[in-house]
């Protein structure tokens, strides 16, 4: 007699649906991703992978896992602080607590003391104003590029209005001197950056109708080259952080003082744009701008990420002059590119708070950084070897962060990946490199159990 084929007998979807785990799953998750799930255990059991008395198990353990979303959490073992592809910074638990909390209603723009509107984002304003006494005001929009985008777009030709030498209210400062409208951004050609995934900056400020003028060459430009530029049509004086790059060798750029003397001279508004975000200035990063410090240099306005080097959320930081801050807060594309409750609680809570994941990473006690390492290496096999962490993420660059890592086979580096919790570690010169720099301490066990299970998994491939 033949055996009656067991894929025969693999539970049916509507006896699955029905289970308790998956009818109490069903809110958090969707009809959607229940069926989704199920059908995928069924599918595998009938072609084999999955023994049939593991499909309901199986179906109950993905329902009780899967996240709500679908962005899994990861343990970044690359010793990059501010990876993009791994979401940037990591909130503080401070911060992550600020956005539980301003989840629900929240009186984002209420004064619940009278019962009258108030501004928006007050509290993350102030924190930011108390961490940075230059600036006299600020706003958060949504991420740096649109922090420029506003910042060249409202403040065009504005330069003498921003100083009070104006009393004309919005509009062209000067209108009576300029014929024109002022919609030359003048900018050095060492500065015209690619801040990643094939985005530019120069292409992101003309699709706002104004144009680029380059100055200077890719690696001189000087302070007469800037001169030489100016017309009636100039609109600003642009700065830009070369933050993912580092230009070496001959080179020479404008300083913001000088640029801030060629500004007032002729009416014009002077943007700094520092991407990285640094508050005030970080001994352990000599070379990387800070907002005090671009401040007082002249600069009206700066603009900074919130989720670079400041280690907040996802947002772009304008900080500058009373006036400045006033022109670019009420331009009509400020609206479009407002940032959300949550954003303005985590950023006011990380700025006030002491301390967050970026800046320990950035400031991580070496010793114990090894000795962590060592202790994985006891565990899991491999070898500690010196491994230089980054910044990362437009901040830096080049800038190597000594430390140290665990060298492990490549081949473990995708089942690292796709395991729980997902680790990702570094693949470099056909090694996996294993760096604790970005870890949680109180992740490394769980750093050892995924090394030990994505060995298991390789030696049953073999
Ligand atoms: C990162 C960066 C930007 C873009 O900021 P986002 O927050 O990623 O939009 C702009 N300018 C510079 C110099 C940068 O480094």
């Amino acid at each position: 007699m033949v055996e009656p084929d067991p894929r025969r007998s693999i539970p049916r979807t509507d006896h699955l649906l029905a289970l308790p785990e998956v009818e109490a799953a069903r809110d958090r998750l969707g009809e959607a991703v229940i069926r989704a799930v199920i059908a995928d255990a069924q599918s595998r059991a009938r072609s084999g992978e999955l023994p049939v008395a593991e499909v309901t198990p199986t179906v109950i353990a993905a329902v009780n896992d899967h996240g709500a979303s679908s962005l899994t959490p990861v343990l970044n073992a690359t010793g990059i602080i501010v990876h993009t592809n791994l979401g940037r910074a990591p909130l503080s638990p401070a911060a992550q607590q600020a956005i539980a909390d301003a989840a629900g209603y929240v009186d984002v723009e209420l004064d619940l003391e009278s019962g009258k509107r108030s501004k928006r984002g007050v509290g993350a304003k102030q924190a930011l104003l108390r961490a940075c006494p230059a600036a006299e005001d600020a706003l958060i929009v949504n991420n740096g590029a649109a922090a420029l985008l506003l910042a060249v777009t409202a403040l065009r030709g504005s330069g003498s209005a921003l100083r009070g030498s104006d009393s004309s209210e919005q509009g062209n400062g000067t209108a009576a001197a300029r014929p024109v409208t002022p919609d030359e951004i003048i900018v050095s050609r060492g500065e015209l950056v690619e801040i990643g995934a094939g985005f530019r900056l120069p292409d992101l400020m003309v699709t706002t109708g104004m144009r680029l003028r380059e100055v200077g060459t890719t690696n001189r430009t000087h302070l007469a080259d800037y001169a030489a530029a100016l017309t009636p049509a100039t609109a600003s004086l642009l700065k830009v952080h070369t933050s993912n790059f580092r230009l070496t060798g001959f080179t020479a750029e404008a300083t913001l003082p000088q640029l801030r003397t060629l500004a007032d001279d002729h009416d014009l508004p002077l943007i700094a744009d520092l991407g990285s975000g640094l508050l005030t200035a970080d001994p352990a990063l000599p070379d990387e701008p800070d907002i005090d410090t671009a401040l007082r240099a002249g600069a009206d306005v700066v603009i900074v990420s919130g989720d670079k080097l400041l280690g907040g959320p996802q947002a772009g930081i304008l900080l500058g002059s009373t006036a400045a801050i006033e022109r670019i807060a009420t331009h009509p594309l400020a609206r479009a590119v407002r940032t959300d409750k949550l954003t303005l609680a985590a950023l006011e809570a990380t700025i006030a708070g002491r301390g967050n994941p970026v800046h320990d990473a950035l400031h991580i006690d070496l010793d114990r950084l090894r000795e962590r390492t060592e202790t994985l290496a006891e565990t899991v096999g491999g070898s500690v070897v010196a491994h230089d962490g980054r910044v990362g993420g437009g901040g830096a660059p080049g800038v190597p962060l000594p430390g140290w890592a665990l060298e492990m086979p490549e081949a473990l580096a995708a089942p690292l990946r796709a395991g729980d919790p997902a680790v990702v570690a570094r693949v470099h010169q056909g090694v996996c490199l294993i760096d604790l720099r970005c870890v949680p301490e109180a992740a490394d066990d769980a750093v050892a159990a995924a090394i030990r299970t994505a060995s298991d998994c390789l030696g049953e491939g073999a």
